[in-house]
């Protein structure tokens, strides 16, 4: 067969109009793309997010081939399967002796790594695309982060500058023209609106809680959960609750669910707890987002939209878009400024292993109760109970970052490397020693007391 490039598609990486896609030529080029064991043993993955990537999958693959692509697809139960990511490409490689390789950044260094070694062990070309999924760069990032803390020299050793979510917030701001007037000023006269938007519910609870739209699994989702529960049983977590969204179309169905029945009060409850409710006013946009079935650009324009039509108030959009052009960002570019070191990071010195409670919810505190059931049973929870409640606990207990590392990427259905781990290392554990944020977040009970029933 005349195989100009294979081009890699990874389980993250599910956007038709990526770069990637869009260079590709569908008569001259193969999509690669494998289902394999290792991704779910080593590093851990819970059968929920195992189960939401395989399907994800699976619908590109079955919308590609449509479309006229080529499209190598290797199943997790084929038995010439290899395992490992690497052995896919190496298997796909030997059957298509292609030209070069080419493959849109992955999420996760490790991957990068063990992709580029397969590539030149077999004397391949390749090319690794940019990824265009992101609205900032990794060389925009870089420039910002010089200009903030001086230039860093590649793998930076540490200390590592300490940067903040505040003044890369201002520049995105500045930089997309996001909510300016016209003459350049935030608009309602202030950048951010915290001071409204740390609501608790009090003694009453919350509001009635608007219902939220989850998504009934269809054949191809329903063939995989079966093939996990057979081929990966001792995965953590169930499957019962499994309501994600596995194509785009789907995803933009849950964006304007959220847009149109919470947005509007996701400003004021963003910080609050209430047992028994994981979704509150959150949107639950981030698993559909980080495999790409939507990108930023889709939720800063329909939210927009439902701004300028009145649908929201200012304090919600201007909140929620916080955290799409400044967190998600913001955390990606301190990935790729110092992973890999970032991963072993240990500012604490940190020892403690994970408690096994962890991984079955079974502790008296009634608030890390919940937390850990609602993650174990439907792979999420929101970011107050992973910051305030698990991993100011883990922090707490002094377990060794990697540990809880590990725990976070294997629970949350949501979890890829460059965004759980900045997260995890940084915001929840300090183990960074201030890159990401100002001082370690500890509080006592009387935080959970005041924003929980
Ligand atoms: P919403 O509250 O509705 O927020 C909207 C979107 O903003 C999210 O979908 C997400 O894309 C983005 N966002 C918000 N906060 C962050 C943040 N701190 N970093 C990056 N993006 C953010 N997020 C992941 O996507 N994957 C992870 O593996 C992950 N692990 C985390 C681990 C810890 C210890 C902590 C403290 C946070 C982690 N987060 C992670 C960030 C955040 O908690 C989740 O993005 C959020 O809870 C997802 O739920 P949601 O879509 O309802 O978010």
């Amino acid at each position: 067969m005349n195989v100009d490039q294979l081009v890699v598609v990874l389980g993250d990486q599910l956007d038709p109009t990526s770069r990637l896609m869009r260079e590709a030529d569908r008569r001259r080029d193969v999509l690669v793309m494998a289902e394999v064991a290792e991704e779910s043993l080593a590093p851990l993955s819970s059968k929920a997010r195992t189960a939401f990537f395989l399907s994800a999958m699976r619908h590109f693959a079955r919308e590609r081939r449509g479309e006229g692509w080529r499209v190598h697809y290797s199943a997790l139960d084929d038995p010439t399967s290899r395992g490992t990511l690497a052995g896919a490409l190496e298997a796909a490689i030997e059957a298509f002796g292609p030209r070069r390789i080419v493959l849109l950044r992955p999420g996760d260094w490790r991957v990068l790594s063990a992709l580029t070694a397969v590539a030149a062990r077999h004397g391949c070309g390749m090319r690794v695309v940019e990824d265009d999924h992101f609205l900032t760069d990794l060389s925009t990032f870089a420039e910002w982060r010089e200009r903030e803390a001086g230039p860093v020299p590649e793998l930076a050793p540490e200390p590592w500058p300490s940067l903040r979510l505040e003044r890369f917030y201002r520049f995105q701001r500045r930089r997309l023209g996001l909510l300016l007037d016209e003459r350049g000023r935030p608009v309602g006269g202030r950048w951010n609106f915290d001071a409204a938007n740390r609501r608790s519910f009090g003694r009453g609870g919350p509001p009635p809680v608007p219902v939220r739209r989850g998504e009934t699994p269809d054949a191809t989702t329903r063939a995989v959960m079966r093939l996990v529960q057979k081929a990966l049983a001792d995965l953590p977590g169930g499957l019962e609750h499994f309501d994600w969204p596995v194509t785009r179309t789907a995803a933009l169905a849950m964006l304007d669910d959220f847009v149109e029945h919470r947005l509007d009060g996701f400003g004021p409850w963003q910080d609050a707890l209430w047992p028994g409710s994981s979704t509150l006013w959150h949107s639950r946009l981030s698993a559909a987002l980080n495999v790409k079935l939507l990108s930023p650009q889709d939720v800063v324009a329909r939210v927009l939209r439902a701004w300028n039509e009145g649908q929201a108030r200012l304090e919600s959009v201007e909140g929620f878009l916080r955290q799409i052009v400044g967190w998600r960002e913001f955390v990606r570019g301190i990935y790729w400024s110092f992973a890999p070191r970032y991963h072993a990071a240990n500012a604490l010195g940190a020892r403690n292993a994970l408690p096994q409670w962890f991984w079955t919810g079974d502790v008296e505190a009634r608030c890390l109760r919940d937390a850990l059931s609602v993650s174990l049973t439907t792979g999420y929870a929101h970011h107050i109970q992973r910051l305030m409640v698990i991993g100011l606990a883990a922090m707490l207990l002094g377990v060794d970052p990697r540990e809880v590392q590990r725990w976070f990427l294997a629970v949350y259905v949501d979890a890829v490397d460059w965004v759980e781990t900045p997260n995890v290392v940084g915001l929840s554990q300090y183990a960074d020693g201030g890159v990401v944020a100002s001082k370690p977040y500890v509080a006592s009970g009387r935080y959970v007391a005041r924003m929980s029933s």
